[in-house]
């Protein structure tokens, strides 16, 4: 039977094409979102994956939401970490909600989603976690604290989960991409967009599947070595 992948964020930019990648890969594939029901509908209507809305920040919201797609489709075996979200602001003008909304939704989530699944994966002996961080939270980001800090968080979470999971056959890791042609990035102004490009050394931004690609590699049941690890794919932007 094909084995069970979970992607939160999945039905838009970067996590419909992780969705769409894992499906093309055999994957049986349930993409979650917040509350964009037009863009969850479009997604079904084009993919045949189905959708759940329900908020990776809230546990309680997160357990219902699990229990459910366990109830109707089998144990989760795929764990994909892509739900984020920005509230830029420099410190001056950030305040503790900003800060709160990034850490819960960006970090907390991995928590929430992770907690839940460990047991099952735990008991089956084998399991992927992928947590999509980010460029800016291994280099930092100007105005934006709260969002590398939950980035930042991220690749630690990883690192010390994947230990934690090692001798279960679950491994944990993360891809930081670099900037990703996606809606979030289009709405950035052009004159700073060919900036951000001129950084990049291979010239361009990336695509949503260049993410995806770096999921699939991970989650295959022969990257069973492959654990604690964090992929940068940004275009060389940022090399460490
Ligand atoms: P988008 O803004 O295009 O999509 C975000 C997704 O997350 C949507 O599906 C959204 O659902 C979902 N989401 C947001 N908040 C919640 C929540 N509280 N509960 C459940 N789902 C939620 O993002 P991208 O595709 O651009 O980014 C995907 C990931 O990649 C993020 O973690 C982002 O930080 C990271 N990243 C992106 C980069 C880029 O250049 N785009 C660069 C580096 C990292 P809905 O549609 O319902 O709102």
């Amino acid at each position: 039977m094909a084995r069970l992948a979970l992607v939160t964020g999945g039905q838009r930019g970067i996590g419909a094409a992780i969705s769409e990648a894992l499906h093309k890969a055999g994957r049986s594939v349930i993409a979650s979102y917040a509350g964009n029901d037009a863009a969850a509908a479009a997604f079904t209507e084009r993919t045949g994956i189905a959708c759940i809305k329900f908020d990776v920040s809230d546990y309680e919201a997160c357990k219902a939401a699990v229990a459910k797609i366990e109830a109707e489709h089998g144990a989760i075996e795929i764990l994909v970490n892509n739900a984020g979200i920005t509230r830029d602001g420099t410190m001056k003008r950030m305040d503790r909600t900003m800060w709160d909304e990034v850490i819960d939704t960006n970090l907390g989530s991995c928590f929430n989603l992770a907690k839940l699944v460990w047991e099952g994966m735990s008991a089956r002996k084998f399991g992927r976690i992928v947590n999509i961080g980010s460029i800016n939270g291994q280099a930092g980001q100007y105005g934006q604290v709260n969002y590398a800090a939950a980035k930042s968080g991220i690749h630690g979470f990883t690192k010390a989960l994947a230990q934690e999971g090692a001798r279960a056959g679950i491994t944990v890791n993360a891809i930081a991409p670099g900037y990703v042609d996606t809606e979030m990035v289009r709405a950035v102004p052009e004159d700073v967009l060919q900036k951000i490009i001129a950084r990049i050394p291979v010239g361009r931004l990336g695509h949503a599947e260049d993410i995806a690609r770096g999921v699939c590699f991970l989650t295959a049941d022969e990257a069973s070595f492959i654990t604690g690890s964090t992929l940068s794919i940004n275009g060389g932007q940022h090399m460490y």
